[in-house]
């Protein structure tokens, strides 16, 4: 990466970059110009075709989150070799569902430790170097389930209950430096992650909608580039619900 650029441009960190939501995100912020650090465990061939297009401005990092002890060198490493990021966005998420009577107690932990501990792990950690350059952005990807229910989404819902109420009070204790944090709330979108609902159900979802379609993966993304922009620089503990609708 032309240490040049690197200089002159903000960098933001994305976790799950290798598809859906995350791949959407990173386009858009290179299309910002942003440096873009891309975490996922696999580089996908979309993500490594966007590595291409983008050599100067993007890097993947292979890394599993579910590691949570090896975060704190992760983050080190980040800042060692990339500078103090401007942003991050924890959009990795495990979308494991299940009857909460039937579930393996090992699929609750991996549903807490990749959409919750992982999240707070990198904003403490990276929220360290956005309070040296007294500004920074974080933004976690949270779920409409998070305020509505969902048959099967019990324990998924509670991790991004979770997500919600950390963003909120992490605000008030990051604001002072500088640092928005904000949650975007996707209604359901095409993604590999809801690859099972299709049909019947899936229409059902869309007449939920009153503008009879579903949020896309850009749609979403268009909330988090506008969250990272100076134009959100009052914007700090909120919500912003990308849902076409479907909950109003
Ligand atoms: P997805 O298609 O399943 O992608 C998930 C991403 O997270 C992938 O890049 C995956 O990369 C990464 N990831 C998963 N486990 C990981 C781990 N242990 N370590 C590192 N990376 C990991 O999901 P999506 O639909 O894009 O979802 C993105 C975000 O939107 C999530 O927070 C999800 O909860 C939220 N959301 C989705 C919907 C929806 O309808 N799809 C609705 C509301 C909210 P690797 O497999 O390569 O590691």
């Amino acid at each position: 990466m032309n240490s040049s650029l690197k200089s002159q441009k903000k960098t933001v960190v994305v976790t799950g970059a290798s598809r859906g939501l995350g791949l959407a995100i990173c386009t858009q912020l290179l299309q910002e110009n942003y440096i873009v650090v891309a975490i996922s465990r696999s580089l996908s061939e979309d993500l490594s075709r966007l590595c291409e297009e983008h050599k100067q401005s993007i890097a993947h990092i292979p890394y599993d989150l579910a590691d949570l002890d090896g975060i704190h060198a992760l983050c080190k490493s980040i800042t060692e070799v990339h500078g103090r990021p401007y942003g991050l966005v924890n959009n990795a998420a495990a979308g494991l569902d299940g009857v909460l009577a039937t579930m393996h107690n090992s699929e609750i932990s991996t549903l807490l430790d990749i959409n919750v501990q992982a999240p707070i792990l990198l904003s403490k950690y990276l929220s360290r170097s956005m309070m040296l350059n007294r500004t920074g952005r974080i933004v976690n990807i949270s779920s409409i389930i998070a305020s509505t229910g969902f048959n099967g989404l019990s324990v998924y819902a509670a991790t991004k209950a979770a997500l919600e109420g950390f963003t909120r009070s992490l605000s008030r204790e990051v604001g002072k430096a500088g640092i928005t944090v904000n949650c975007v709330a996707p209604g359901y979108m095409q993604t590999e992650m809801t690859l099972s609902l299709q049909g019947e159900r899936l229409e059902s979802v869309k007449r939920r909608s009153p503008l009879g379609i579903l949020a896309s993966p850009a749609d979403a993304a268009s909330a988090v580039s506008y969250l990272m922009s100076e134009r959100a620089k009052s914007m700090t503990g909120t919500i912003i619900t990308v849902d076409a609708g479907s909950t109003a």
